[in-house]
């Protein structure tokens, strides 16, 4: 259904695309991608966030939910790079996961999309269709989903699956309004089917 999804957070290089992901938390793409390029625009190295108060940055990004902490970690994060990295993001995965603010899920989506290698990042969406579908069970972390998820699909699609996952979940699959009558996956799907009963 969604052969050519990819990573919906506009962005021209790693840093940015970090900042994103880090902005994109309980916050939808669409609203990040509207703050982003003036944001980029005025922010383009570690040492630019950090030349700015807190405030001035919490102003910039007021319209992103979570602003004030959001922009407490891009400060600490750009601090990090700074420290660690000469500025620049580092290209595997234990350095980016030992950064400020970045956990497994940020740190796969940098992995994957600004990098080139395999992984999957299991964000809200990820998690919701594979347990739906079955492919993990609905009381596993989003840890287990990883590694479930990483067991079952073969390496060399991790990074296509994980963002047509995502497009499967933001446009099809949706949290409160699943469109289960005109699913394809209808016939393999336990929820699918639960509430096709339902609705008689
Ligand atoms: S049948 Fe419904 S719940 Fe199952 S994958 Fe399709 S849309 Fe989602």
């Amino acid at each position: 259904m969604f052969p050519n999804a990819e990573c919906e957070l506009t962005h021209s290089n790693e840093f940015e695309l970090l900042v994103a992901v880090v902005l994109s938390a309980q916050a939808t793409d669409a609203l990040v991608n509207k703050v982003t390029p003036g944001l980029f625009a005025k922010y383009k190295a570690p040492e630019d966030y950090l030349a700015v108060s807190l405030e001035e940055l919490q102003h910039d990004i007021k319209r992103i939910g979570l602003y004030r902490n959001k922009a407490k970690n891009i400060r600490k994060l750009s601090a990090d790079l700074i420290e660690k990295h000469d500025g620049h993001v580092p290209s595997n995965y234990t350095d980016l996961v030992n950064l400020a603010g970045v956990g497994r899920k940020t740190a796969n989506v940098v992995m994957s999309v600004a990098f080139g290698e395999p992984a999957i990042a299991v964000d809200t969406h990820v998690e919701r269709v594979s347990k739906r579908l079955g492919i993990c069970r609905w009381k596993d972390s989003v840890l287990e989903v990883e590694k479930t998820l990483m067991r079952k699909v073969p390496k060399e699609e991790w990074s296509d699956t994980h963002h047509r996952m995502i497009f499967f979940g933001r446009y099809h699959c949706k949290a409160k309004n699943p469109n289960c009558p005109e699913c394809p996956l209808l016939e393999i799907c336990r929820e699918g089917q639960k509430r096709m009963k339902k609705r008689g």
